[in-house]
């Protein structure tokens, strides 16, 4: 099991876990960009956002309402924040399992890529 999300879920490798249910864990970015900094991850290895099913598209909607829900705990609901899904090479992604990044607690740049 090479693939470095997967041992985060399944406890081989340590990081600082916010957020678990029976689909979706969330940890904190080890290279925060922003002071909050969140990875939201489905439990089940799904390579990139390109890679979605239809059987599978629920899970984005859940990492969603996690985020939201991490959003509130973290203080920056009201202020604002941003999530991002990078999806292969060009898309900036870095690591082959699905991601969503949540990101805020500054003001974040209007840049998009
Ligand atoms: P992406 O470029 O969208 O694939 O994002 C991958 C993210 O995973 C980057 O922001 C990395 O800092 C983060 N990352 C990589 N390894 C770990 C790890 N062991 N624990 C927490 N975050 C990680
Ligand atoms: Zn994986």
């Amino acid at each position: 099991m090479s693939c470095v999300f997967c041992q985060i879920i399944s406890g081989k490798i340590p990081s600082d876990i916010v957020y678990q249910d029976e689909e979706i864990t969330a940890f904190r970015d080890i290279e925060p960009q922003a002071p909050v900094h969140i990875l939201i991850v489905p439990k089940k290895h799904i390579g990139a956002l390109g890679d979605i099913s239809h059987e599978d598209a629920t899970i984005i909607g859940e990492m969603t309402l996690v985020a939201n829900k991490l959003a509130e705990q973290e203080g920056i609901s009201q202020r604002g924040y941003r999530v991002v899904v990078n999806s292969g090479p060009e898309g900036g992604q870095a690591v082959s399992h699905l991601h969503m990044h949540l990101l805020g607690g500054r003001q974040l740049s209007g840049q998009l890529g």
